[in-house]
């Protein structure tokens, strides 16, 4: 028996990366797992891993910052497993420019994405959380949540609104006596595509960045899973992985 064991567990972003490495992790410690993305290929991969431990899945194709889709999908994981305990607010994107070079659209998108997303997904599970009678909310910002490097603008912002709506959902949830703990995730130097993904600006050097960040982001996302949820297990307020200051040389 692990502390996961017959939960039911959300995971969105869950194609690559650190959601992926949380969906196999749980399902190794027994949870039950909905797992969602926007890239369909990686999240069939995600799926067939976690199958493959035995566990019990579904995986649907999610926007996270579509408010509608999340509420309905928060409605249809309820529904099919009946309860749902754990949801991890992990999908992200990063976009790296000057506040001169980027757009409002760049900045709006990874609002939308990185904030918006998880305010969609927080939102949408919460009553469901709160049903279970013992709930968690998992939010992922970053170390880019804790502090601000230049060329991360829109990131930065995204990251530390994340911070400041999950600290505050935390004491709410606390203060009022509400059924379900608050855990706020802030990785740096994970290994991961986020960075190579994220450079899109012209202008930014990506092959320097992604190569700089490959030297600096030692943790696997393994170990990042095992940290996140090692914190969830005794109801951290905060779980800081993988924050290295070397990687703010990498900016
Ligand atoms: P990743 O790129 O491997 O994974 C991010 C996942 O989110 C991808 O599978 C992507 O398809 C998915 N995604 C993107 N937009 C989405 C959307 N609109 N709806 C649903 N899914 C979407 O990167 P990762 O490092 O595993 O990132 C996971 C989280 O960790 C992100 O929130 C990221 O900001 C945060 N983070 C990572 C690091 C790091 O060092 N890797 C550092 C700080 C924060």
């Amino acid at each position: 028996m692990t502390h996961f064991t017959g939960k039911v567990a959300v995971v969105t972003g869950a194609a690559s990366g650190i959601g992926r490495a949380l969906a196999v992790e749980l399902a190794r410690r027994g949870a039950r797992l909905a797992i969602c993305d926007v890239d369909l290929s990686g999240l069939a991969e995600t799926e067939e891993l976690v199958r493959t431990l035995g566990a019990e899945v579904r995986a649907d194709r999610l926007d996270v910052s579509e408010r509608e889709s999340v509420l309905a999908y928060a409605d249809a994981v309820a529904e099919h497993f009946g309860v749902v305990h754990l949801v991890v607010n992990n999908a992200g994107i990063a976009f790296t420019g000057s506040v001169e070079q980027m757009s409002f659209k760049d900045i709006e998108r990874v609002m939308d994405v990185d904030f918006w997303g998880v305010v969609n997904g927080t939102k949408a599970f919460l009553p469901h959380l709160v049903a279970s009678g013992d709930g968690h909310v998992v939010n992922v910002s970053s170390v880019f949540g804790l502090f601000s490097v230049p060329s991360q603008s829109a990131y930065n912002a995204a990251k530390f609104a994340v911070r400041g709506f999950t600290e505050a959902l935390r004491q709410e949830m606390i203060n009022d006596r509400r059924p379900v703990k608050v855990t706020c995730v802030h990785p740096g130097g994970i290994r991961t595509n986020i960075v190579r993904n994220g450079a899109e600006v012209d202008g930014v050097d990506h092959d320097d960045l992604a190569s700089s960040f490959d030297r600096l982001a030692r943790t696997s996302p393994a170990k990042a899973a095992d940290v996140i949820l090692a914190g969830v297990e005794k109801d951290k307020a905060r779980v800081l992985i993988g924050a290295d200051a070397r990687v703010l040389d990498a900016f």
